[in-house]
C-alpha cells in the first residue's frame, strides 16, 4: 500500500488525499511571432541536442515545454490551498465583516 504525506505540511496523508496539478508555461500570443521565429530549424535543434547526449551521455534536458508540477494534499491544506492559490492570504490580515 502506498503511503502519502501531504506535500504542504508533511504530514501523512490518512483519509482524504487531494492533488494539485500546476502547469508553468510562458504565454505566447500568436499574433506576436515573426518571421524569424518560423526560421527556427527544430529538426537541427533536436539534432544537436542528440548529438550533444550521445558525445556526453548526459540526459540533461533544457527546459523546452510547459513545467508540469503536482502535489499531494491532505484536506486541511487543501482547503487553505484553495483559498489562496497563489499564496498571498496572510496570516495578519484582519477580517474584515462584510456587513
Ligand atoms: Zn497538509
Amino acid at each position: 500500500m502506498i503511503h502519502y504525506s501531504c506535500d504542504l505540511c508533511g504530514k501523512k496523508i490518512r483519509n482524504e488525499r487531494y492533488t494539485v496539478k500546476v502547469e508553468i508555461a510562458p504565454a505566447v500570443d500568436p499574433d506576436e511571432l515573426t518571421p524569424a521565429d518560423l526560421d527556427v530549424d527544430h529538426l537541427q535543434l533536436i539534432a544537436e541536442e542528440i548529438s550533444a547526449m550521445e558525445s556526453t551521455a548526459e540526459f540533461a534536458l533544457p527546459e523546452t515545454g510547459p513545467q508540469q508540477l503536482q502535489f499531494d494534499l491532505c484536506a486541511r491544506c487543501c482547503h487553505t490551498y484553495a483559498r489562496s492559490p497563489l499564496g498571498r492570504l496572510s496570516p495578519t490580515r484582519p477580517n474584515f465583516s462584510h456587513n
